[in-house]
């Protein structure tokens, strides 16, 4: 790996861009703090300058500035991404897009949002809902949809509404030099040309810093059913899964919690669920629609075992089971206070994905740490999380070993090393191992093309 030197931001060069751009510029050493950290286990990284945009002529501004003195730039959003996305690991800039966080249209006849990238996706939905509206990627982490735009975020909807993938329809985009694009248009479909949107987006921060999002939203469905079962043990439950997405049934959501998990989350979020592997589904539609599909449902799951099957349209409780979902994250954190975790995300066709649990239990059970295992099932997609004392450095380089041991054993699979998180720092060497060094060779060409000093988000994706 070459080395690269960490970059300061001089203070002249400091007053060149508060001169140039409306928005803030900051060197005060608890957000610089701030915006050297994500949700990651990697040692934080302070950039040398912390730049808010306030508009796109900004950041067009501010990229054209550090591109002439070659100053590396990271966009940042909510910060919660988990692989080292946002670690200024070669300083410089760190750009805060969470000023620019406007909704700019809605247009339910066309069913799609126009948002500046630091609009939070909770905040989105609380604005769409009340017009009977929704956005369905929902990652765990309040996070913004720049970040979830740039990272191809996906949740526990995907396998009815696809990702940020099928979700964005257009963007607009400041290139490394400070040229500002507009790739994709507002249709469902479009032919023309290389497919620039969805270049973008999954980029990291590498390729563009988005400034405008265009996003599909879609109608609440007239019912949702929240259902729960759990099984005897985490094979049966995975079998039961995708089983069910084989047979066709319109499965809205269908996670999969092991015992920890869900012992986890009873006692964070004060659930009673059975401490036992368990697979928690939503059926969106109809009333008898929703009714059929639970129904069809808790019959699949009684050939693989499952009991105590149950199933409610009630609103709060739907609510307060997905919340305790989306917790499961920070439900782990307070059951190992002062810990961090490791998140694995590796992927396989959903024939391979009990086999590819099983893998994930021998080589974790074997190992010092505690870990649970939860998962987007339904999208032959699953989580560790590893457990790791963030004060022994020496544990997190363990826990990465045990996870490329992971990756390897996926990838001989047919399987991704990551689902939906992206590669960041931690996945670099997976990614090569995964595309092969020629398909990376077309990625590099890409990013030297387009940022020829490589100033945006250096050293990720890549190593440099
Ligand atoms: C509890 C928890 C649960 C999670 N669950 C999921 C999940 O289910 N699915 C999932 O996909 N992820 C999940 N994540 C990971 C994380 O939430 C996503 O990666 C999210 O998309 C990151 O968004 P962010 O706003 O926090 O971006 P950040 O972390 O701030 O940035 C992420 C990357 O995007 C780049 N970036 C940010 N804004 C822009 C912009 N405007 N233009 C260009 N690049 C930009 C950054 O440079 C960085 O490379 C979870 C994280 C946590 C902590």
């Amino acid at each position: 790996m070459e080395l690269r030197p960490r970059v300061e931001v001089t203070p002249s060069q400091q007053q060149d861009i508060a001169r140039l751009i409306a928005g803030e510029t900051s060197t005060n050493d608890s957000i610089l703090d701030q915006h050297g950290r994500d949700e990651s286990a990697f040692p934080p990284v302070k950039p040398s300058l912390v730049v808010t945009p306030y508009s796109t002529e900004d950041v067009s501004k501010v990229l054209a500035y550090c591109n002439t003195h070659h100053i590396p730039v990271v966009a940042f959003g909510a910060g919660s991404s988990l692989e080292g996305h946002v670690l200024p690991i070669h300083g410089g800039v760190s750009l805060d897009m969470t000023h620019m966080n406007k909704i700019l249209e809605v247009r339910s006849e066309d069913l799609l949002v126009k948002v500046q990238p630091g609009v939070h996706r909770v905040a989105l939905n609380e604005n769409l809902n009340k017009i009977g509206l929704f956005f369905s990627v929902d990652p765990g982490a309040d996070a913004t949809l720049g970040g979830m735009a740039a990272t191809g975020a996906a949740g526990t909807t995907t396998v009815r509404y696809g990702s940020m993938r099928e979700n964005v329809l257009a963007l607009e985009a400041v290139l490394a030099d400070g040229t500002i694009i507009h790739v994709g248009r507002e249709t469902r479909k479009l032919s023309a040309g290389y497919d620039l949107t969805r270049l973008i987006v999954g980029s990291e921060g590498t390729l563009a810093v988005i400034t405008e999002l265009t996003l599909r939203v879609h109608g609440i469905p007239e019912k949702m059913a929240a259902a729960t079962v759990i099984f005897p043990n985490l094979a049966a439950g995975v079998e039961a899964a995708t089983t069910i997405v084989r047979s066709g049934v319109a499965i809205a959501r269908c996670e999969f919690l092991d015992a920890i998990c869900i012992k986890n989350v009873n006692a964070r979020d004060g659930l009673s669920l059975s401490e036992s592997p368990t697979l928690l589904f939503e059926f969106h539609g109809s009333k008898q629609g929703v009714e059929e599909d639970a129904l069809i449902v808790g019959e699949i799951v009684k050939e693989f075992g499952g009991s105590e099957f149950s199933w409610s349209t009630e609103e709060g409780a739907r609510r307060k089971l997905w919340q305790a979902r989306h917790n499961a994250y920070w439900a782990s954190l307070v059951a190992h206070p002062g810990q961090r975790i490791v998140t694995t995300d590796t992927a396989v066709p959903l024939s391979r994905l009990a086999e590819a649990v099983a893998v994930a239990e021998e080589i974790f059970g074997a190992s010092r740490f505690p870990y649970s295992i939860l998962g987007h099932v339904a999208d032959g997609n699953f989580h560790c999380f590893v457990m790791l004392d963030p004060n022994d450095p020496k544990q997190h380089d363990e826990i990465r070993e045990l996870t490329h041991q992971l990756t390897n054993r996926i990838l001989a699979m047919g399987g991704t090393c990551t689902g939906e998180h992206g590669i960041g720092l931690g996945k670099i060497d997976d990614l090569v191992n995964e595309t092969g060094r020629a398909g990376v060779s077309v990625m590099r060409s890409i990013k030297s093309t387009l940022d020829p000093n490589n100033i945006l988000n250096p050293g990720k994706i890549f190593h440099k």
